[in-house]
């Protein structure tokens, strides 16, 4: 209220001499900020101060206790002031005060009720009767002036005084209220916090304490404030168990911060102990003279256990709970090391879980991270407790062998890993088998170092994957040389695909009875620059693998479709051309469309394009690929199992599965001949019980792997569909396949037509 330049003042004055006094008084001074508005009443003046927010507030009231309607006032009640109100708020100069003098008390009282009118204000009281000056200062005047004082000197003075006055005691009042706000902030933060704080003044007493500390050393604080400090921070040595000297005083003095001494203990008021950590510091003044000295400390058992957990965490699997990789490393130098003085041998056995992704991808997540967690209590019952199984990450484990004499140690190890794998998991509702593949590299035969170790066994467990899996392998170094010729193919894949090194061979599909060409198996190849043509024995794998087989698969689909479209568009007589689909493929989520779109851009008919799917892949979800094929139906493309015979169908899906042609697997073309089949050969019932199925399922039956006449006999006298092998045609490039198109004229036939079934 007083911080503007403006001041308003309202003067309360019924002699209008005495007004006008006050305003010359306060009119001749400099930039005179002073805008006085004079009523003539008690009971006006109170109405303009309790008008509120319709005005400026009032900064300074001028009083004259010696007002005529002060005695009215105080003896009638305030209805007088409503009349009193209105009339009196503008007074003509000269007007005269009526001739009522109030009494003293009547005076107190008028003054009372300014004061309650306007709490917020100054009040400046004028009155010649000095002696009750005291009361009015003890009732909450700011000032007491004499009438014979008003003049331009002392009026203006006394109000600058106590305006002046007023600015301070409120400067103090927000400094103060500011205070308390960051005090309470400080009280609430100090309790809040876990870590204990005490101070303490000079003569090394306490001050302080807060709630962490009233727990910690179990004194509470009415009973702790002011005691010494080495009363309720009672420390002792953690070793010799003597008191430590209690020197925070002399500390007040050295200007750091400093530990009384490590870890000692703290001995609690109902004599508990507790080890702890703390820090002590000065606290100065601003004149740089220490007051007091200000402890913190926390208990260190809670910050070790602390330090312990987070070590476990970042050494530990979440899932699991087995030590994890960088624990495994730790272990395994550590092992080495010893190995080395102690002439002993460490082994590392590298484990892979056979299709766990299969069992994750249809059980969902949380089976998988059960079935894990089974996995991982199952490898530690089958080992000692001083050797380390860990989890590298996935479905991948390791387990450390740490002191063994000789590299079948491990091998039993693996064994007894079978044994109990055998036994299957039950999670929830589900009974789960799976087995492992197992690499073994031994110190220091198979490497000097804890890298070399896992990488030897690693591509060991590689090699026990390819062989079949559901076995263990021992490290040798050709298997690096496998691995190194692995990585230089995936590299040279990546090239291949983008500098279009793949070609496509047609291998002939024979309808047996008429010799004629109703199909063919586009094959692919990959013009190597350096190396020539490589087949697919060679590269498949590793690019399903890496999953390169997704572009791969797409180059093939499109190359097919477009030659189709090609041959087509020049006339000749065309047929299905069937490609092969990897697992990786199938599972792809836009398989589907893949499709649909080639063969939308190609605009190639749905017929011509066949898709071949091992019996294996279908029969690893065969739910699935009953959704699948049926799509695939709709779409309006040919199907057909490959490979058939080698992936255990069961019947009830083989008659789910839409599928044109069963396609007999080049395996069961082994000792095919007319004459063994008088000896019941195995093969021979296999093919014809197969023949005979396709017939009552309504599918064609294709033979493949065809090399010889015997073959090719057996096969026509069985009335097996088609045939497809080197003793029909070989594979071939796209252009001699479209003159085989426009010629129909396979040598081979003509001869077996000549000679024997004609
Ligand atoms: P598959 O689908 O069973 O193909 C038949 C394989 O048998 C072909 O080998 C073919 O050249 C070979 N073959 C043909 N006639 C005879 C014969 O009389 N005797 C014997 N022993 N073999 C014969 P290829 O071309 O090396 O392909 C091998 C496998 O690679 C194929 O087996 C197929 O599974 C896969 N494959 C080939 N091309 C592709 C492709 O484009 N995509 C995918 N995903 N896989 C392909
Ligand atoms: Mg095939
Ligand atoms: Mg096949």
């Amino acid at each position: 209220m007083v911080s503007k330049t403006l001041i308003n003042i309202l003067l309360i004055e019924d002699n209008a001499d005495d007004a006008e006094l006050v305003q010359a008084a306060l009119s001749n001074v400099k930039d005179n900020p002073y805008c006085i508005q004079w009523v003539t009443s008690l009971a006006a003046g109170l109405a303009r101060l309790k008008s509120g927010s319709e005005h400026e507030p009032i900064d300074v009231v001028i009083l004259d206790l010696m007002l005529s309607d002060s005695s009215l006032n105080c003896s009638l009640n305030s209805t007088l002031n409503t009349s009193l109100n209105s009339a009196s708020n503008f007074v003509s100069r000269g007007e005269n005060r009526a001739n009522i003098t109030p009494n003293s008390d009547q005076s107190l009282a008028a003054f009372d009720q300014v004061v309650q009118a306007a709490p917020d204000s100054l009040i400046l009281v004028l009155d010649n009767n000095e002696e009750r000056a005291q009361q009015i200062f003890a009732r909450g005047a700011h000032d007491f002036f004499t009438k014979n004082h008003i003049n331009s000197y002392w009026l203006p003075r006394a109000l600058r005084y106590i305006t002046e006055h007023k600015k301070h005691e409120l400067v103090v009042c927000a400094v103060e209220k500011e205070l308390f706000e960051e005090r309470e902030r400080s009280r609430i933060t100090l309790n809040a916090i876990g870590d204990a704080v005490l101070s303490i003044d000079l003569a090394g007493n306490l001050i302080y304490i807060n709630r962490a500390a009233e727990i910690m050393t179990g004194w509470p604080q009415n009973d702790a404030l002011g005691r010494p400090i080495a009363e309720v921070f009672n420390i002792i040595n953690s070793t010799t168990r003597k008191a430590v000297i209690n020197s925070t005083t002399r500390i007040i003095h050295e200007n750091e911060i400093v530990t009384l001494e490590a870890n000692p203990i703290l001995l609690r008021s109902d004599g508990t102990e507790c080890v702890i950590e703390n820090s002590i510091k000065a606290i100065y003044n601003r004149d740089g003279k220490a007051t007091g000295a200000v402890i913190i400390f926390h208990n260190a058992d809670d910050s070790r256990t602390t330090a312990l957990k987070m070590t476990h965490l970042a050494q530990h699997d979440f899932l699991t709970g087995l030590p994890n990789r960088l624990l495994l490393t730790e272990r395994l130098s550590q092992a080495i090391g010893l190995a080395y003085r102690n002439n002993m041998q460490v082994a590392l056995l590298f484990i892979d879980l056979d299709f766990f992704k299969h069992i994750n991808d249809s059980l969902g997540h949380a089976i998988g991270d059960q079935l894990l967690q089974s996995v991982a209590e199952r490898l530690v019952s089958c080992v000692r407790a001083t050797d380390t199984v860990c989890r590298q990450g996935g479905d991948e484990f390791v387990i450390l062998l740490s002191e063994i004499e000789r590299p079948q140690d491990a091998a039993l190890t693996a064994e007894k890993l079978f044994v109990a794998f055998s036994e299957p998991h039950l999670i929830g509702v589900h009974e789960l088998h799976i087995t492992l593949s197992i690499g073994i590299s031994v110190y220091p035969g198979d490497g000097k170092n804890a890298e070399a170790l896992m990488q030897n066994a690693d591509a060991a467990m590689y090699h026990a994957k390819i062989i079949g899996r559901n076995n263990f392998q021992f490290f040798k170094m050709e298997m690096n040389a496998r691995a190194m010729q692995r990585s230089f193919i995936e590299a040279s894949l990546r090239r291949a695909i983008k500098q279009q090194e793949f070609i496509l061979h047609y291998q002939p599909k024979i309808d047996i009875a008429s010799g004629i060409i109703v199909g063919a198996e586009a094959l692919i190849r990959w013009q190597n620059p350096k190396l020539g043509l490589i087949y697919p024995a060679e590269f498949l794998s590793i690019a399903e693998e890496c999953g390169l087989i997704i572009p791969i698969g797409g180059w093939v689909l499109r190359e097919a479709c477009q030659q189709l479209r090609t041959w087509l568009n020049a006339g000749l007589r065309i047929m299905p051309i069937a490609i092969n689909i990897s697992a990786a493929e199938l599972k792809h989520k836009y398989f589907l469309d893949g499709i649909s779109q080639v063969l939308r851009e190609t605009g190639l008919p749905p017929y011509y394009l066949e898709l071949e799917f091992t019996e294996t892949i279908l029969m690893r979800d065969a739910e699935l690929s009953v959704t699948l094929l049926e799509s695939l139906k709709a779409i309006g493309v040919q199907l057909t199992i490959d490979d058939f015979g080698t992936g255990y169908s069961s019947l009830s899906y083989l008659k789910r599965f839409p599928v044109g042609t069963l396609k007999i697997d080049s395996s069961f073309m082994r000792d095919l001949d007319m004459r063994d089949h008088a000896r019941e050969n195995d093969n021979a019932t296999i093919v014809s019980a197969i023949i005979a199925m396709g017939k009552n399922l309504k599918q064609r039956v294709l033979a493949e792997g065809v090399e010889t006449l015997e073959q090719f006999a057996f096969l026509r006298s069985h009335r097996c569909d088609e045939a497809q092998g080197l003793y029909l045609s070989s594979p071939m490039p796209a252009e001699d396949f479209s003159r085989l198109l426009v010629s129909n004229a396979l040598p081979m036939l003509r001869n077996h037509q000549r000679t024997d079934f004609s």
